[in-house]
């Protein structure tokens, strides 16, 4: 573990994060009768991100820190975004996340009857009337943050029957869509512009994945939300830092609402923004829809799906999570921090073993015909008790066409004519040349090794300054290997707000080798089993591997750029 790693965790420790203070303060004044009630409430209009498993990290981690519950709430308030693809998905994420709901499942859906038996007690208290004009008019009559919007005709037009009796009617689907809403009765000169009347119905003739065509008004997602949350006896609702504004308008709906002195208590925090990608979900859903990715789970996608399927761990991402903190303020994350919770849990963790990625072979020319001598590799030196597994060494191997260089370079410490080079675990050999095809392509290269240097025999400490990895000819495997780059070029989109952002896409974030040879040892691998591919980074094996064909996953490279950058500061 690096010394950055050992110092942030044990600050983390000493100090409580606002959001923390804030619940022990609840505590300690012995509100909600000590208890903590939390909630994760996605939209099931996508698959869950990065930015996500932040809000889940804390929405289920506060509960399980103080001896709470948490909730998840499907806020399915927009039956024309939504479908049951989502709501399995988000279920799926967060169990893999290492979260549970136990038998806490809910839908905002469950509350239509509530939320519409509430808004015409609004409506019976003259706190909410029926609106017929367009969208455009009631946006112009909003007025400006520092100019007070215009009360709308409409305001005192009908009497409380009259009102009663077309929202009803908007419900039964005698209006169409769009021609007329249903709005709280605050106060257009507030400076809030949240409290300017706002909408709370609007009429949606698509049938609802959960209550099919009951309904033809739903609920805002203002209006729905801090309902729920009071319905549900959540003490905590923690959410990011755009809803602050919208907190005057919760807490009003809630005193129309409640009869006593329990309300929750809404807390903002950063949401998550990471460099080199986007984060909105309609962005991601545009990229999955346009076939500008291969899916949801695309490897290069930053959803919890995507990084699955690239390899990532549950614990690396909580790890991430965990060193990226909750603040009150925005701010962007460079990806390199996320990719740094990955290699450090797969050091620990990962199986080293041999693939070469883009091969050339290597003829040991004074090695016996037809012998095989099965070498021993340490599974993980990191770990003393992971064992070791056997590797065929034979007269032909592979090894990495960029690991030979006829006229290298001054410092080319690897296979070049005359130069000897240790074969990982095995023998130091000795380049003697190459052959080529009639282009000039190298096609073999030729060395003689040195009985007397095989691993853990004396003469193998013998100093040679370049290690190469190698898999035997006789006994590799095929294998398909995918690598990924970052999916955007540019480090802050949110920056960019002027060019489209599918224009900022890497043309070279996927490259695809398929000519590449493995150790006989992952012939039995099983999709989303981790590797170590010595020299090469961590690698897993891919959902599309099927019959016997192998297909790996670059999760990350091995270079940690990061905490070198870091260490530099
Ligand atoms: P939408 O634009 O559709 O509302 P959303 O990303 O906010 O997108 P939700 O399903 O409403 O989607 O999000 C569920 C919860 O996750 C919310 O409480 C939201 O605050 C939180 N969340 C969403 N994006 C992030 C993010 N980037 N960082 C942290 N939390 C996030
Ligand atoms: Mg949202």
């Amino acid at each position: 573990m690096s010394e950055l790693t050992v110092k942030e965790e044990s600050n983390e420790k000493k100090s409580l994060n606002f959001i923390e203070a804030s619940i022990e303060n609840d505590l300690k004044e012995g509100k909600n009768g000590g208890r903590v009630h939390t909630r994760f409430p996605p939209e099931p209009n996508g698959y869950l991100h990065i930015g996500h498993a932040k809000a889940i990290c804390i929405d289920f981690g506060m509960a399980e820190q103080y001896g709470g519950k948490c909730n998840l709430r499907f806020d399915d308030t927009n039956p024309a975004k939504e479908d049951v693809e989502y709501v399995d998905s988000i279920m799926e994420d967060i169990h893999w996340l290492g979260f549970d709901w136990e038998d806490r499942l809910y839908y905002t859906s469950d509350y239509f009857q509530q939320l519409y038996d509430f808004a015409k007690d609004l409506i019976r208290k003259r706190l909410a009337y029926v609106d017929f004009q367009t969208a455009e008019e009631i946006s112009k009559q909003k007025g400006t943050p520092t100019q007070a919007g215009e009360v709308s005709p409409y305001y005192e037009k009908y009497s409380v029957e009259e009102n009663l009796d077309l929202f009803e009617r908007m419900n039964k689907g005698e209006f169409e869509e769009g021609t007329c809403v249903l709005r709280a009765r605050i106060d257009m000169t507030s400076p809030n512009m949240h409290m300017r009347d706002p909408i709370i119905y609007r009429i949606i003739k698509h049938p609802h994945h959960r209550t099919g065509d009951k309904w033809n008004v739903y609920p805002m997602y203002d209006f729905a939300h801090g309902q729920s949350d009071y319905f549900e006896g959540i003490t905590h609702s923690i959410c990011t830092l755009e809803f602050e504004v919208h907190r005057p308008l919760y807490d009003w709906f809630i005193d129309q609402l409640k009869d006593s002195d329990y309300r929750p208590r809404q807390i903002e925090f950063n949401r998550l923004n990471l460099t080199y990608t986007v984060m909105s979900k309609r962005k991601l859903l545009q990229l999955v829809q346009e076939g500008l990715v291969n899916g949801w789970d695309d490897p290069r996608m930053p959803t919890i799906c995507g990084l699955r399927r690239r390899g990532y761990t549950p614990a690396s991402v909580r790890s991430f999570i965990n060193k990226i903190g909750y603040t009150k303020f925005d701010g962007i994350i460079d990806v390199s921090l996320l990719e740094h919770s990955i290699r450090e849990d797969l050091n620990k963790t990962a199986t080293r073993v041999s693939a070469v990625i883009d091969p050339v072979k290597l003829v040991i020319t004074n090695y016996p015909e037809g012998q095989t001598e099965m070498m021993s590799m340490p599974n993980n030196p990191e770990d003393e008790n992971s064992g070791s597994h056997d590797m065929p060494f034979t007269k032909e191997l592979y090894i990495e066409r960029e690991d030979f260089m006829e006229n290298p370079p001054k410092k080319f410490f690897r296979m070049t004519p005359g130069q000897e080079v240790r074969l990982k675990g095995a023998y130091i050999v000795k380049c003697t040349g190459c052959g080529k095809d009639e282009n000039g392509n190298v096609t073999e290269i030729y060395c003689e090794y040195d009985p007397m240097t095989k691993s853990g025999m004396p003469e193998s400490n013998r100093k040679v300054k370049g290690t190469l990895h190698w898999v035997s000819a006789d006994h590799a495997v095929d294998a398909e290997v995918r690598l990924y780059d970052r999916l955007f070029i540019a480090e802050d989109l949110n920056e960019e707000k002027d060019k489209d952002f599918r224009d900022l896409m890497n043309p070279d974030s996927l490259k695809v080798l398929k000519n590449c040879k493995v150790e006989p040892f992952l012939a039995d691998a099983k999709p989303m089993d981790r590797f170590q591919f010595t020299r090469l980074g961590y690698f897993c094996v891919d959902k599309d591997a099927k019959d016997g064909a192998l297909i790996f996953n670059r999760t990350v490279s091995l270079k940690d750029s990061w905490s070198k950058e870091k260490a530099k500061n």
